[in-house]
């Protein structure tokens, strides 16, 4: 197991072809043939010379695996795990002419935010480029994805030599050469790991932020302890967000955080930075004690917010009904 060939970049793949004396444009052609036309096996590769193709399958095989279970909401949204040693979830939500695939980066979570059904059930591991692009190459094929939000299962910063791989071979011209645009990589942040997400990677940023207090937002998010949203918010403010790249702030209505001192504190952290708000409604997840704002609350803190120059703009939940809305993924099978 493991020697899969999908889910390794193209210079994995050089060093492959070297070690089997292959020439070098083989490279380009094999993944061609992962990335590009998406086949299962190495026996499809048939730009490959028959004995290539032999020498490649003693050692490899192309890799693709199948979800365990695919769910379908009442909206349409759908959700689909994979069994990886444990459970792994992703949704897709179609949204007029768009296909977002909300994919995950780990299998559970180790930053445990108490009101997060990842959280609450705890770290079984990490993914590998394999895992997470698996998901992707499956899906795709199903209904072609058009945004891509790190969203699912796990913290993508606590796993980041990964994500950054598997996203290099998404937007990558010998991968899938999908714009760093259309990917959205959703942290609580991890101060050790914000600048790389920042340098390393074109893709929108979203921030948990949840509470512009830290003393209350350490109540709820753990991480808040030792990587401070104040010291997040100073390693992203010394970039320049005024291009096309995004910076987004997640929030939770909850029934306690959406006060003036919440408003006043949101205003102070975040003053002078190129930013969007987008609140969210608090998903019920089990055995949690958490109460989400009512709609009339939200309105009324996106106004005030807006009031104050913040832009804020409320999403919408999807597949609320078959626990595939934000912090619902748990990689159980109901
Ligand atoms: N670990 C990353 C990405 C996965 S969580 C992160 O925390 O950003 C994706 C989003 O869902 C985060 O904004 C998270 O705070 C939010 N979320 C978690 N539990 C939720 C819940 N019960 N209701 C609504 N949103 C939730
Ligand atoms: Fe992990 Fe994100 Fe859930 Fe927090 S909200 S426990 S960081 S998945």
């Amino acid at each position: 197991m493991n020697n899969f060939l999908y889910g390794k970049t193209y210079d994995e793949i050089s060093v492959i072809c070297n070690s089997l004396s292959l020439p070098r444009y083989t490279a380009k052609q094999i993944c061609d043939w992962l990335y590009s036309k998406g086949v299962n096996h190495i026996s499809e590769m048939t730009n490959l010379s028959l004995k290539t193709r032999e020498l490649l399958s003693t050692n490899y095989e192309a890799g693709g695996q199948n979800p365990s279970l695919e769910l379908v909401s009442n909206d349409g949204t759908r959700k689909y795990i994979f069994t990886y040693g444990s459970l792994v979830e992703a949704v897709v939500i179609f949204d007029r002419d768009r296909v977002t695939l909300c994919i995950s980066s780990q299998k559970g979570c180790k930053l445990n935010c108490r009101f997060c059904a990842t959280g609450q059930q705890g770290y079984k591991g990490q993914m590998t480029p394999y895992e997470i692009l698996n998901i992707f190459r499956y899906v795709n094929k199903q209904f072609p994805v058009s945004n891509i939000v790190f969203m699912g299962m796990g913290e993508p910063l606590d796993n980041w030599q990964n994500v950054h791989q598997a996203i290099q071979i998404l937007v990558s011209d010998w991968g899938y050469g999908i714009s760093p645009r259309r990917i959205t990589i959703s942290t609580s942040g991890i101060k050790q790991r914000i600048n790389d997400l920042l340098t390393t990677t074109d893709c929108h940023v979203a921030i948990s932020l949840h509470n512009a207090i830290s003393r209350e937002r350490m109540e709820i998010m753990p991480i808040e302890k030792a990587s401070p949203i104040e010291q997040i918010i100073k390693t992203l403010r010394s970039y320049d967000w005024s291009g096309q790249r995004r910076l987004t702030f997640e929030y939770i209505v909850f029934d306690f955080n959406h006060t003036t001192a919440h408003i006043q504190a949101l205003v102070t952290l975040l003053k002078g930075i190129e930013c969007r708000i987008n609140l969210i409604r608090y998903h019920q997840t089990p055995n949690s004690n958490f109460k989400g704002a009512n709609n009339d609350a939200i309105l009324k803190f996106a106004n005030n917010l807006n009031a104050k120059g913040l832009r804020t703009i409320i999403r919408a939940s999807n597949g609320e009904d078959i626990f595939a809305a934000c912090g619902q993924l748990a990689g159980v099978m109901k």
